[in-house]
């Protein structure tokens, strides 16, 4: 947002972003492409990632689709008719995180055409490490589609990819099942512009590029997909994500310690907490608000948390996670408090 009001706005050029068509899908993929680092013939450019992976149902899914549970609902909300969601269930006593034998054993069992893994996982935040992507990967070379969705895979750091972000976009272009999923939304802030892309065989944005998506983005989502892209813009980014991941390990670790609260390890911008003090999700999310103004997320819709008191809660700047952390411990304290005041 400080690039577009210093670039864009402040020197009146707000007018050339706007006036003209925006570059078509392959003009704004030939952008991304050097920093993506795939051929830019395997980026489809997306109206926002749920775009892509609409169009990903709706064309590269024939049968079963495998999704973990608790997941991102577009991802069974969005199969069309003739497509099955399948369950995955991950438990909470396992943190939410994958078993990669257990679930390719359940894979094979299930026989679905196409399987999902957010990585790192909406709502959970649990990251399964680059080897054990690859090694899914290669272990379901069979199936129609493998749908990997990286969209906060800038929050999470991996050993084995040393300080750079740690995606499987590459391994596109040896599996041509593979498809990545890319949201622009939350590691940019910039979810109401609507950007995100998919990085898949060739053969595959040909397909879509067919039956349409020529202009799908616009004038102010292409300057950003173009900032994204831009070198100077990710020399300026890496320290910020660096500082963010640095406060936000801070805030899960300060979040951990406070009494009546279950945290599972996060490698995205936000934690998942189960309420173990018998408050329910709704009165901590009640009181957060009205007594502190912070806004958190219950969890009651989302599929596979039915059994408990669930909420996920965003991280932000480190003086934004000190007013969160003593609102939480108010809430909590009060709890308590009332509880043994009977
Ligand atoms: C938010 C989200 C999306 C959608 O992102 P948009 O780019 O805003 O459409 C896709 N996948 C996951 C896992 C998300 O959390």
């Amino acid at each position: 947002m400080d690039h577009l009001v210093r670039e864009v706005i402040t020197p009146g050029k707000l007018r050339d972003w706007l006036e003209y068509y925006p570059s078509q899908n392959r003009a704004i993929a030939q952008q991304l492409a050097p920093a993506i680092q795939v051929p830019a013939e395997q980026i489809f450019i997306g109206n926002g990632a749920i775009e892509v992976i609409q169009a990903i149902l709706h064309q590269f899914v024939h049968g079963r689709i495998a999704v973990n549970l608790p997941t991102f609902s577009s991802y069974y909300e969005f199969a069309t008719p003739g497509v099955e969601p399948v369950f995955y269930q991950l438990e909470a006593a396992q943190d939410f995180s994958l078993n990669v034998d257990d679930y390719l054993a359940w894979v094979e069992r299930q026989q679905p055409a196409a399987v999902v893994l957010i990585n790192p996982n909406n709502p959970s935040g649990t990251y399964l490490s680059i080897a054990d992507v690859t090694r899914l990967i290669q272990s379901l070379r069979h199936l129609e589609s493998i749908i990997i969705d990286e969209s906060f895979i800038h929050f999470a750091a991996d050993p084995d990819a040393d300080e750079s972000i740690p995606s499987v976009a590459k391994l596109v272009a040896d599996h041509p099942n593979l498809v990545v999923v890319k949201s622009l939304s939350k590691d940019f802030g910039i979810a109401g512009i609507r950007a995100g892309y998919g990085v898949m065989a060739a053969e595959r944005v040909s397909r879509l590029l067919q039956h349409g998506y020529l202009w799908n983005s616009s004038g102010l989502a292409e300057y950003f997909f173009r900032l994204y892209a831009r070198p100077d813009f990710q020399a300026a980014y890496a320290p910020v994500r660096q500082r963010y991941r640095q406060d936000f390990a801070a805030f899960q670790t300060v979040l951990a310690r406070i009494p009546g609260l279950q945290v599972f390890p996060s490698q995205a911008n936000f934690v998942l907490l189960k309420l173990t003090s018998g408050l329910s999700a709704d009165e901590f999310f009640t009181q957060l608000l009205t007594d502190h103004g912070i806004y958190v997320r219950t969890c009651r819709d989302k599929r596979g948390l039915e059994n408990g008191e669930y909420v996920r809660v965003a991280g932000r700047t480190a003086e934004e996670n000190t007013a969160i952390l003593s609102a939480v411990q108010a809430v909590l304290g009060n709890h308590s408090g009332r509880g043994l005041a009977g």
